[in-house]
């Protein structure tokens, strides 16, 4: 999947990147933020290609088909330095980087791709930080991380963050059809992008591991059981380890207020038979954890999800987010 496309659930946020890129004002470093399988990498390449394209399209989308775009798909591209996940960025690096062998006449940016930025050493982050608050000539630096709340302070706070989001499960499914439509039917594919909990790059790889069936792979599964102990957790010892989980599977509030909503339908008594759930819960765990949420309390726990999803563009750190939201749950059940 290394095509020039944006990935389910990152257009909105790509195109907004790309329109401060098309208005000349290349904010040089980015942090952009997701769980493992959220399409970090697929976001990143999909940046520098724009950065360096010859024929931007709408939006600033890059070409896919000029030579920059050719070659930064192929990750050939000279301008381009990607330090991936198992790569190391050294001190001496960040340097040379920085010192910059060779700006081009034409002025075109030299960028800086670093997975995994959580593990730079502190010397290393300290020298990239010098490149990143005087850069020798037009540079971008383009920093992935799941986990931000470990990233050194000084060089999160000269990034501008993107946090990406799981996508919509029909759009989703539709991809994982569209791109390779021998793997099942859509109901399959809608099958998979719920258990992947939205998340593009782990949908993809349950699509495409020659699963039998795909519902009963694990990774997504992480989601709805962090989701189930969560809503079960009883002191806040369970509160604390629930929320761990879930930032942990990369779960969005979201899932949690559809399971809410789900709940909400299963005290209705309509739950399977003329609804279906909209979380990734299936009706006979709803109907079990409905007994443990009467509709008062239920009705009390929609707003402190609500909060924390609206909060999620401010919140760098999603593990403190997650233990706001599962505590609220947890007080207002057990009082
Ligand atoms: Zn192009």
């Amino acid at each position: 999947m290394r095509e020039l496309e944006p990935w389910p659930g990152s257009e909105g946020v790509l195109r907004a990147v790309l329109a401060s890129l098309g208005r000349g004002r290349l904010a040089h470093a980015w942090l952009v933020v997701g769980p493992r399988g959220a399409g970090k990498a697929a976001f990143a390449r999909n940046l520098v290609a724009a950065a360096l394209c010859h024929r931007r399209g709408p939006g600033g989308l890059p070409c896919g088909r000029c030579d920059a775009c050719e070659a930064v798909a192929a990750d050939r591209h000279p301008d381009v330095w990607w330090v991936g996940s198992e790569g190391r960025l050294g001190v001496a690096e960040a340097r040379a980087f920085g010192h910059g062998v060779a700006l081009r006449a034409d002025g075109s940016v030299r960028v800086l791709v670093v997975e995994a930025c959580e593990r730079l050493t502190g010397f290393a982050a300290a020298a990239l930080l010098k490149v990143l608050e005087d850069p020798p000539g037009p540079r971008l630096f383009i920093l992935l991380t799941e986990a931000p709340e470990q990233v050194e302070p000084t060089l999160r706070s000269r990034c501008q963050l993107v946090r990406l989001h799981p996508a919509p499960l029909d759009e989703l499914a539709a991809w994982l059809v569209a791109h390779d439509p021998a793997r099942g039917t859509a109901e399959a594919a809608l099958q998979v992008a719920r258990a992947a909990g939205g998340w593009p790059g782990r949908a993809w790889s349950l699509w495409t591991g020659g699963r039998d069936d795909p519902a009963a792979a694990a990774p997504g599964v992480d989601v709805a059981e962090a989701l189930l102990a969560a809503l079960r957790a009883t002191t806040l010892e369970d509160a604390l380890a629930a929320a761990r989980r879930l930032a942990d599977a990369g779960a969005s509030p979201a899932q949690l207020l559809a399971v809410l909503r789900d709940l909400a339908v299963a005290h209705a008594g309509l739950l399977g038979r003329r609804v279906r759930p909209l979380g990734p819960l299936p009706p006979e765990v709803l109907a079990d954890l409905a007994r443990l949420w009467p509709s008062g309390a239920l009705a009390a726990a929609f707003a402190p999800c609500q909060e924390a999803l609206a909060a999620l563009p401010y919140h760098v750190n999603a593990l403190l987010n997650w233990e706001y939201v599962v505590i609220s749950l947890q007080r207002v059940r057990v009082g």
